[in-house]
């Protein structure tokens, strides 16, 4: 990648994570922004690398970078149940209509989008220190979080770019890439009063959270 990529990653033969300087702008990071921007932004973005490191490729590497399974096998049994929930969710969601997203091709990238939505909200939590976050334009600090992390995702693409995306991108396209992300976080319930009768309200049977 060269700096000007907005982009980041995870290579696990190496135990890294990479972020351009490009990816340090809005609308991911702007240092002057409301934190709660910031961290539903590049603070999910950071968290979505880190859980790479553990999703269903990812968990396959220990910590030197090789490829090696650590894991008890009662835990390979949690994860794998818990992933082919993710599975049949994303399926479910239509990029256009008629147009599902590939939730076996999309999977890695999911977990790390639920993932590092949950560290980021942790550690917005955690930077409060016990306060109330500000009331800013009328919106709390919870719901500013999760419409930070919303704004990452605002694109356009033609039908036939989605259709081709949709079958070799392992990205789920942005619109069922946020709204699947935040059904599963219990503190986007709390902070929009998402109720059972709001079509992505999810019950909590349903909710997959595997980090
Ligand atoms: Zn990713």
């Amino acid at each position: 990648m060269t700096p000007q990529t907005v982009n980041a990653y995870n290579y696990a033969p190496f135990s890294v994570v990479v972020f351009t300087a490009a990816l340090l702008q809005p609308p991911a990071f702007e240092p002057t922004q409301d934190a709660a921007l910031t961290y539903g932004g590049i603070g999910a973005i950071i968290g979505h690398e880190l859980t790479h490191a553990f999703d269903d490729v990812g968990r396959k590497f220990d910590a030197t970078g090789h490829v090696h399974n650590w894991w008890t096998t009662a835990d390979d049994a949690h994860f794998a149940a818990k992933a082919a929930q993710l599975v049949t969710l994303y399926s479910a969601c239509e990029a256009a209509p008629g147009l599902h997203v590939d939730g076996v091709l999309t999977l890695g990238e999911n977990i790390a989008d639920i993932g590092g939505l949950q560290l980021a909200y942790a550690a917005y939590h955690a930077s409060l220190h016990g306060l109330q976050a500000p009331v800013i334009d009328g919106l709390t600090g919870d719901q500013r979080f999760f419409l930070g992390f919303a704004k990452l995702r605002r694109g356009q693409r033609r039908p036939q770019a989605l259709r081709s995306d949709v079958g070799s991108d392992p990205h789920t396209p942005d619109a069922c890439r946020v709204n699947q992300a935040v059904r599963n976080v219990g503190g986007w319930y709390k902070a929009f009063g998402v109720t059972p009768e709001a079509p992505l309200f999810l019950s909590k049977a349903l909710r997959t959270s595997i980090w």
